[in-house]
């Protein structure tokens, strides 16, 4: 057998977890892995504040869908996952924190008894109390989460509970996002005919309720990104934008400013836009297909106050605020009463974000202007008036793909239309099953299984 070479163009998760999934699986490969930053992981990035390892971005995965459980297995990093000390959280929402009802499918309750008074009016608790039959009758395939969720049961629950938390995975509007992509089980429970109320019910009677719904990793998840770089120890990395990518004969050539690269095959892991660029001259069907995919820019600013100033609740890992509050933040997250190990001896580290599809106005606002705003909120919210000791403020431009009807199919098509114009060449990321960590590595790990087979057979 010849020993045949390839690109992994982008080393977030998603190519190294592509590159991962190559080398294990085809060994003889030889892979060039093409990255434009000299740190590998892209939007995974861990880096000290006030002397504890704290995620700027992500800070953890879910473990109850299996790709990133069985990455970290693979890499001897299962048995250090810790899962959150705190499970529950809460909304802004009345101009108070109300615990969000538990237990819940993305913010759909599944007992009454648990609502907190006043969170939802009696009309919208006694559709609650049905079995959630959709009024109207939705398509088979896709449906934005709002059709499906105002259709099962009503549209208080929709705005109130199930938007801010789904609008909190990709700062997305639930009304114009795709069900099928972003909350699947909700639409395979709103096709079932007990209704979707009964069905989710059902899978909750068989669900351990003590199992972890997250994982991470002690020291961030910069320790997964190490350990997956560190296993490509073989694989040759070259420091460089890829500015385009051409056929020659039957191989690809690779162009960065180092000069050209021939391969047999290539992943395209890198962000949608950028996609869009390389590709734009020699494929420029598909490059139009990556270029029309709308991202969400948000800002993760992390805070340290000191205990004596402010002491975060320690049953609760945060809350979230919905769009109708009006605040500038979008959530807020209680670092310390999350994360055992990040429980700081005389700070309490909040996470707070900003930014959402229909929100952008961080764009246009410095550093101090955005951490000034948070702290309004911060006082409204959790009454704290004093000033932080540490701040740190992370910007995310255009980071956050989002999923309109349909988009699964878009995806597929354009699977298929590679598969005709453009033999060896796949993608993944984040705009192929979704944002979460496990949907990127899972779209790399796909992505290697298809190169394997067109190189190997
Ligand atoms: C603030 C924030 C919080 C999040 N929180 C969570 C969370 O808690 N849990 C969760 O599961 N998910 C979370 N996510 C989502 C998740 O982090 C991302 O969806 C995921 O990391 C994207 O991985 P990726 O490999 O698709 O893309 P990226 O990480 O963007 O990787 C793309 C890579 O391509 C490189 N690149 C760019 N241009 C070029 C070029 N021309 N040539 C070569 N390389 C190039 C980039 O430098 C980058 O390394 C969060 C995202 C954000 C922004």
């Amino acid at each position: 057998m010849t020993h045949k070479k390839v690109a992994i163009i982008g080393a977030g998760i998603a190519g190294l977890a592509s590159a991962y999934y190559l080398q294990k699986n085809s060994p003889e490969t030889q892979i060039l892995i093409f990255e434009s930053e000299s740190k590998t992981g892209g939007k995974l990035l861990t880096s000290a504040f006030a002397g504890v390892s704290v995620d700027e971005g992500a800070d953890s995965f879910l473990a109850r869908v299996p790709w990133a459980v069985e990455l970290c297995r693979d890499l001897g990093l299962e048995s250090e996952l810790v899962s959150p000390s705190a499970r529950t959280a809460s909304l802004w929402i009345d101009g108070k924190l109300q615990q969000i009802p538990s237990p819940n499918v993305l913010g759909v309750p599944l007992e009454t008894e648990s609502i907190s008074e006043g969170l939802l009016t009696p009309d919208a608790l006694s559709r609650l109390d049905s079995n959630g039959v959709p009024s109207l009758d939705l398509p088979d395939s896709d449906a934005s989460i709002g059709q499906v969720i105002q259709s099962c049961v009503g549209l208080e629950v929709l705005e109130r509970l199930v938007d801010p938390l789904i609008g909190g995975i990709n700062a997305g509007r639930s009304d114009e996002m795709s069900c099928a992509v972003m909350a699947p089980q909700l639409l395979e429970a709103a096709h079932h005919p007990d209704g979707m109320l009964s069905r989710l019910k059902d899978l909750a009677k068989n669900a351990d309720p003590t199992a972890p719904v997250f994982h991470t990793h002690p020291e961030g998840m910069n320790r997964l990104v190490d350990a997956l770089t560190k296993s490509l120890e073989n694989s040759f990395k070259m420091v460089s934008p890829v500015l385009n990518i051409s056929r020659l004969s039957n191989k690809w050539l690779v162009e960065t400013e180092k000069g050209p690269e021939s391969v047999d095959g290539v992943v395209i892991a890198t962000p949608a836009s950028v996609s869009s660029n390389i590709l734009e001259k020699t494929l420029p069907g598909p490059a139009q297909v990556f270029d029309s995919i709308e991202f969400a820019s948000v800002v993760l600013v992390t805070f340290g106050y000191s205990r004596t100033d402010f002491e975060a609740d320690s049953s609760q890992s945060g809350f979230l605020v919905p769009r109708s509050s009006q605040l500038f933040m979008t959530a807020c997250s209680y670092s310390g009463s999350k994360w055992a190990h990040l429980r700081h001896p005389e700070l309490e580290i909040l996470r707070v974000s900003t930014g959402r599809i229909d929100d952008d106005r961080h764009l246009n606002m410095t550093d101090d202007e955005i951490v000034n705003e948070l702290r309004l909120d911060l006082n409204s919210t959790l009454g704290i008036e004093s000033a932080p000791v540490d701040v740190r403020v992370t910007r995310w431009p255009n980071s956050l793909p989002q999923f309109p009807v349909g988009h699964a199919d878009q995806m597929n098509a354009l699977d298929v239309e590679l598969g005709h114009s453009a033999p060896g060449m796949f993608f993944a990321g984040a705009i192929r099953h979704g944002v979460g960590i496990p949907a990127c590595i899972r779209s790399g790990k796909e992505a290697a299984q298809q190169l394997s087979e067109f190189l190997y057979g």
